[in-house]
């Protein structure tokens, strides 16, 4: 294979080869743009050093050649000791990995080149400078050597002379720093800094290689799914400096506001410095609008190359560029990140600048993003906010509550109804349990890769991460903020996971734009350009998607809400719910009931209940499909705790006050008592064993619509059976429904349509869906316990048991019970799919897991041709965009 590309032989879409710097870098040159020349060496290239710790063959002869062609056009030769060509060797994977991997400037300077160098630039400070930060570099990177060696010498150099400002050091100062430098290197890496200048190279660029694989980088891509297998290309780039004096300089730079998506000017500007200054902040930037003051030509240039760029790549891009002595050279572009608010409005306004069409739009917008608009937030207008740190916006949403410093407390105080924010130094494994009882997670150490922000994000809470103003004090209990603030154990707080804030005492929070225009609330012509723009996004993924989104809602409230935000129908009304509160003395009469006499007198009573439920369901819903699913977990949730009630009984007994209701229901507590509840008598189990529970239910649903009917709605009444397993069980249920359905009809005389169906929830479901889909009307996948039982993993406990363990060293990336996993879950979602339609077409297919909600997830379920996905109402415009975007 060819290893090495040329700028010119490159383009932007050669990322996976080039990674992005490169691919953008070729991209540049050939539009003409001035990039200073160079090549880059490939992704493979790298794979193959990785395999075998060394240059595959023929990549140093590539390099070479591509090295003289560079040498050629440049008029100078690398490490020339009269007029030395000097590089940079960068990293650049196919995937933004900011600071994750390394770079070496001034590579080519020497103790000889150093003197060329001089005499080029006419400025022997620049150059010794120069010389002394290839060493540092080099030092660190390539050699491994701890970076404080070379700051301490610094440092030991500033106080020697007696000032404080690297600025100050001059050319004298800085030629025997370079000497102090040196005996460093030798002194731990046991060899002298190397003066060859092709082996400086080709050192940096194993060097560069070798950065793919440290651990930051590898748990950088854990945490962004980036996969490991990728590689990192090089880019060997002629240098230029933007250090050379005050007409030179360097800065970064966005075609739009990153944050708001707004039109105009953005970004920094340093003079007299190299790109390293900016990041470390040594000296204070200027905004880029000052440039035009400064040089005017350069700014124009500069204006227009980033139209040129935005046209170009037809979208905000940010961009990196320096300038020497007065001329302007780009040193990267790419398409830039970017807040979830300025995605839809840039997607738009560029629909509006006629540079992208509707698909394009909605390409470039994300259910996750859209998701993070409707979070509700903290009111920006409330009085007495106070905040009191800032710390990184690590996992978003607006959470309140009372300070604890401690997992034990955390699950404690929660328990008994108050909201806590866990407040740690760093959070480590033994804190997970706190942390799932926790409303939000506030760390004072520790990046948006720390345990914290990691371990929150996996499970949507709320999260800032390093607040390093903050003093955590984990024995007092207390944390003090600047200012005299003092935060004891039980003190409020709120902390903004979007913005990074944190405040004292509790702020308001307040709906958001975008949820105010779901709820009908806002008009969106008048609205703001960001609900304009959701508006007009999510109207075109309903004209393009093919799956319906329905809503898993169990009450007209929910469902009236859900049907406001879009839902086509309810895909899983659970019924369970509606045999709590009140009603669960009922339920325990039926539970306890020892005739048949009892328990039909038990069921009537339930009836007219339910009915009245399922009247008020199908009038929110009317018109629109609603799957009522019977009643699916095992009957000991509606009795009392086991451990309670014997407690309760015993202390009775002793007074001698025991009551005869009380032991019956102990008795039926211990006979309904099992190992494993949720693979126990549960699900369609219960319809087979329990007489008369689900034609009850069928009856109230049935008489439900009846009512309906009668008073000229159009109720669409889908019944469901839940964990179903085989066919037969299935059919013994659906006779006896049948059987009400004549019942009813003869009752009310009127003419009743509704379909029966099944949930496909377990394995063995999906492998027969030929042999139920005889008997079914419908599928509803139940992914929830799909993914329970064909993982064998208990869905109730195993976030708190291991998968923090599993997400740390990478055995899955994301809990498959919140995104599908495709291979397994989804392979039987897949053959369940096609069995079924084989044998019955036009079988209705959806999904009423949790997965329905899920991006991802929602793309997948496209793929397998499903019909619908049934979520929560607040993810129903999350799974409409989704699942417009799956059309593309
Ligand atoms: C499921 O198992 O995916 C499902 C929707 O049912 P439940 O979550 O109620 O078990
Ligand atoms: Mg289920």
């Amino acid at each position: 294979p060819k290893f090495v590309y040329a700028f010119a032989e490159a383009n932007k879409d050669m990322k996976d080869l080039l990674g992005g710097k490169g691919a953008n870098l070729g991209e540049m040159t050939r539009l003409g743009l001035p990039v200073p020349p160079g090549f880059t060496i490939t992704t493979e290239a790298c794979l193959a050093y990785l395999a075998d710790r060394d240059f595959p063959a023929g990549l140093s002869d590539e390099v070479s050649e591509q090295l003289a062609a560079l040498e050629k056009s440049m008029g100078k030769t690398l490490g020339d000791a009269a007029d030395p060509l000097l590089v940079s060797v960068r990293s650049g994977a196919k995937f933004s990995m900011p600071g994750m991997m390394e770079t070496v400037l001034n590579v080519g300077l020497n103790d000889e080149s150093v003197h060329g160098l001089v005499s080029q630039s006419g400025d022997e400070r620049f150059a010794f400078d120069s010389y002394r930060r290839l060493i540092q570099m080099f030092g660190k990177t390539v050699l491994g050597i701890d970076g404080e060696h070379f700051e301490d010498a610094i440092d030991e150099a500033k106080r020697v002379k007696g000032v404080t400002n690297d600025l100050d050091l001059d050319a004298e100062d800085l030629k025997q720093l370079v000497e102090v430098f040196k005996k460093v290197v030798l002194e731990h890496a046991g060899r002298p800094f190397p003066q060859p200048p092709r082996e400086q190279m080709d050192l940096a660029v194993r060097a560069v290689f070798d950065s793919w694989n440290t651990p930051r980088a590898v748990i950088y891509r854990r945490q962004e799914r980036i996969p490991s297998d990728l590689g990192t290309a090089v880019n060997i780039v002629a240098m230029v400096f933007g250090n050379l004096g005050m007409d030179s300089g360097t800065g970064v730079a966005f075609t739009r506001d990153p944050a708001s998506g707004a039109q105009g000017i953005y970004g920094d500007y340093l003079q007299n410095a190299q790109g390293e200054d900016v990041v470390a902040g040594i000296r204070n930037t200027v905004p880029l609008r000052d440039l035009e003051q400064i040089d005017k030509r350069v700014y124009d240039e500069l204006l227009r190359i980033m139209q040129t760029l935005e046209e170009h790549y037809r979208d905000l891009c940010d961009i990196e560029f320096t300038v020497e002595r007065g001329k302007l050279w780009m040193l990267q572009t790419r398409v830039g990140k970017r807040t979830a608010a300025a995605a839809f409005r840039i997607a738009t306004q560029l629909v509006d600048q006629g540079l992208i069409d509707m698909n394009e739009a909605l390409n470039r917008v994300t259910g996750a993003q859209l998701a993070q608009l409707m979070f509700p937030r903290f009111d920006e207008k409330a009085s007495g906010r106070r905040k009191i740190a800032q710390g990184m916006n690590a996992s978003p949403g607006a959470a309140v509550g009372k300070v604890v410093f401690d997992s034990y407390t955390a699950v404690k105080w929660s328990r008994s109804g108050e909201k806590v924010i866990l407040v740690r130094r760093e959070t480590n494994p033994d804190d997970l349990n706190g942390m799932i009882a926790a409303s939000g997670i506030l760390t004072s150490r520790g990046g948006k890769t720390s345990h914290a922000a990691v371990v929150a994000r996996g499970m949507g809470k709320t999260c800032v991460c390093g607040a390093e103003e903050l003093d955590v004090n984990t024995k007092e209990r207390v944390f003090r903020a600047p200012h005299g603030v003092t935060v004891h154990e039980g003190d409020v707080i709120s902390i903004d996971g979007a913005t990074g804030e944190v405040f004292l005492g509790e702020v308001p929070v307040v709906d958001s734009p975008v949820v105010r225009y779901f709820e009908g609330e806002l008009d969106p012509e008048e609205a703001g350009d960001l609900v304009k723009a959701v508006h007009r996004v999510i109207g075109h993924a309903d004209g393009v998607r093919r799956m319906a989104v329905r809503t898993n809602a169990d009450t007209p409230e929910d469902a009236l809400r859900a049907r406001r935000f879009g839902a086509q129908g309810i895909g899983l009304c659970r019924t369970e719910h509606m045999f709590l509160g009140e009603r669960r003395s009922l339920v325990e009469q039926l539970i306890l009931a020892d005739t048949d006499e009892e328990r039909e007198r038990q069921l009537g009573e339930l009836l007219p209940l339910q009915r009245q439920d399922f009247v008020e369901l199908l009038e929110a819903m009317d018109g629109l499909p609603v799957t009522i699913r019977l009643l699916d977990p095992p009957l000991h949730e509606f009795l009392p705790d086991i451990t309670e009630l014997s407690v309760r009984v015993a202390v009775a007994e002793s007074r001698g006050e025991a009551r005869e209701n009380d032991l019956r229901l102990l008795q039926a507590v211990h006979k309904l008592h099992e190992q494993n509840p949720m693979l126990g008598l549960r699900g369609v189990r219960l319809g087979v064993v329990i007489p008369g529970l689900f034609q009850m239910q069928a009856r109230a649903i049935l008489e439900a619509a009846a009512l309906r009917i009668r008073a000229g709605a159009v109720p669409r009444v889908e019944i469901m059976v839940p964990l179903v397993a085989n066919v037969q069980e299935f059919e013994t249920v659906k006779q006896d429904i049948i059987q009400v359905a004549r019942e009813v009809r003869e009752a009310e005389s009127t003419h009743l349509e509704f379909l029966i169906g099944t949930m496909i929830e377990l394995p063995r479901a999906a492998l027969t869906a030929d042999q139920i889909a005889e008997a079914a009307e419908f599928f509803s996948f139940g992914t929830n316990d799909l993914t329970q039982t064909t993982w064998g993993f208990s869905r109730d406990d195993v976030e708190a048991a291991f998968f923090s363990a599993y997400l740390e060293r990478g055995i899955f990336g994301i809990s498959p019970f919140e995104s599908i996993d495709r291979d397994g879950v989804g392979e039987l979602v897949r053959i369940a799919a096609e069995k079924g339609r084989a044998q019955r077409s036009g079988l209705k297919l959806g999904v009423c897991g949790e997965h329905g909600g899920d991006p991802d997830s929602v793309h997948f379920f496209n793929e397998v041709g499903l019909d619908y996905v049934s979520c929560s109402p607040f993810r129903v415009p999350v799974a409409r965009l989704e699942a417009g975007r799956a059309t593309l």
